[in-house]
């Protein structure tokens, strides 16, 4: 590849288009319907290519087939070990692309195609191994039970599971669902972002190539109130997960409580606190704030968006924001000295542009950003306001932008009290060098993730999801198994049966 890994020069040019088409029982093909749509490149606003449109009438064949693979077919009944090698092998093809994988995210997302190589696949990697080496050490307990019976119980895949994922980690969420669905036996089909068709359809291909059986990872891509519907309404799919919105949550969950009941998981929205106190190092404390709330122009749900600062250390630490925010590169993600890239699309940069102009009106100050930048495409600048009130709308929504939100307080009470004042609960971050006050907020604040001293830690190991608006169920770790997962108790008379 043109890659240049000494950083120094861009060569890397975006990449082909080979995929466009849904991927149904092990092969590509156009919907029923025929329709397509345009993605976009939010470098330009250009189209990248046309994709191919599922609605109602392809997912019905998509569950057909993963049905078809599930109740017949082999995957939910060969060995765990036998699907881990075949997993292993999947991770093998995707690590020979990561490149070109890396850089579809790049165009089709916006993301920092750096990023793509040294994070996102490494760790989508991690997770499928770690759950490739999960798949034959699926069981469950003996149980002593009373009187006369004894029993134990089985750990069963839980059946046709669909996958709707968000825009703005295409490949790691894509993984974080299909690997632990596929550990357990489950076939799945996956509704990728509108905004990010591409690299699941590359995924699919390298999942054939692998030797995952046809109808056991089916990609549908298409729009929200269309094919993600038919996946969350339909009759004969048993689980389905969710990243996204909140808003959309609300409506996946109302769909499987008038359809058949079938399990939920809801990974959602959040509006996380970074709480730094006076013993911080305030260098460290505004690195960790800039990358908290900038990396991935703050178009991930656990963006570190409102900023608590303890007073001692405020002042200096609002300086040294503002020049970090200054100094943060935007660009094309696909120059390695960039550190911020577009924003998705034109709805997302029009939508972070308004609660900028919205946080002004309300009070706040702005420090620095705020605007637009780049000739095109959709970039909005590292953006930091100060004088932030709890109840402005900066401070309770989701902005999902790189917008970050300064606050000021005096005692641990007060910041514990302030970090909990959200309808959300996904992640927290603390920054102290004492380990009497991290501890007690670490078990004060109520959210899904604690990271002390850090920021982003995630690990294929530990489990993520949220508390209260953010949702529930956890991806990743062994917890993140159990929503693919059966339960089911087996009874035997212990001596003579009583029949
Ligand atoms: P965002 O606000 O981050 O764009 P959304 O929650 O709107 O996130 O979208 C996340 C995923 O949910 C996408 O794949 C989208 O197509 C899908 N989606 C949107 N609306 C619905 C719906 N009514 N039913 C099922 N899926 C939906």
């Amino acid at each position: 590849a043109e890659y240049n890994s000494n950083g120094k020069s861009h060569e890397f040019k975006a990449p082909e288009i080979k995929f466009t088409k849904l991927f149904i029982n092990g092969v590509f093909v156009d919907s029923l319907s025929g329709k397509t749509f345009e993605t976009i490149d939010p470098r330009n606003g250009e189209v990248i290519a046309r994709v191919s449109e599922g609605g109602k009438e392809d997912v019905d064949l998509a569950v057909k087939a993963a049905r078809q693979a599930f109740d017949h077919g082999k995957w939910p009944r060969m060995s765990g070990y036998g699907r881990g090698r075949i997993m292993m092998k999947f991770a093998d093809l995707i690590e020979q692309h990561k490149e070109e994988l890396a850089a579809l995210d790049s165009i089709d997302a916006g993301k920092l195609f750096t990023a793509g190589v040294h994070n996102d696949i490494p760790h989508s990697l991690n997770i499928l191994r770690y759950y490739a080496g999960a798949a034959d050490k699926i069981h469950g307990e003996t149980l002593k039970l009373s009187g006369e019976y004894q029993g134990y119980t089985l750990k069963e895949p839980i059946g046709v599971v669909g996958h709707i994922i968000p825009w703005n980690f295409p490949t790691t969420l894509f993984f974080l669902k299909v690997s632990p669905a596929l550990a357990a036996g489950c076939t799945m089909i996956v509704k990728p972002a509108e905004q990010t068709p591409l690299s699941a359809l590359f995924f699919a291909h390298l999942a054939k190539e692998a030797g995952i059986p046809d109808g056991v990872l089916n990609v549908v891509n298409g729009f929200g109130n269309t094919a993600g519907a038919a996946i969350s309404s339909h009759m004969d799919v048993d689980a389905v997960s969710f990243t996204g919105s909140t808003e959309v949550g609300r409506l996946i969950m109302e769909a499987a409580a008038k359809s058949n009941l079938k399990s939920v998981s809801l990974e959602l929205g959040g509006k996380s606190p970074l709480i730094i106190f006076d013993d911080a190092d305030v260098d460290m404390a505004v690195a960790l704030a800039s990358l908290a709330i900038f990396y991935n122009k703050g178009e991930i749900c656990v963006a570190g968006s409102r900023v608590f600062v303890q007073e001692g250390i405020y002042d200096e630490f609002v300086k040294k924001a503002a020049e970090s925010a200054k100094k943060w590169v935007v660009g094309d993600p696909l120059d390695p000295q960039v550190q911020q890239g577009p924003q998705v699309d034109k709805q997302q940069f029009e939508k972070v542009l308004s609660y900028i102009a919205h946080g002004t009106r309300e009070g706040a100050t702005l420090l620095t950003g705020g605007k637009p930048c780049c000739d095109k495409g959709y970039y909005i600048e590292p953006t930091i306001f100060t004088d932030v009130k709890e109840d402005m709308l900066i401070a309770e929504d989701e902005i999902f932008g790189p917008v970050m939100c300064l606050m000021k307080f005096k005692t641990i009470e007060e910041a514990i009290e302030k970090a909990n004042a959200t309808r959300y609960g996904l992640a927290a971050g603390i920054v102290t060098k004492d380990l009497n006050v991290a501890n007690r907020v670490s078990r004060s604040v109520r959210a899904g993730s604690i990271w002390i001293n850090c920021y982003f830690a995630f690990d294929p190991d530990a489990p993520f999801g949220g508390y209260k608006l953010s949702g529930f169920g956890r991806d990743s770790g062994l917890n993140g198994l159990d929503k693919y997962l059966q339960v089911k108790s087996v009874v035997t008379p212990l001596y003579n049966s009583p029949w």
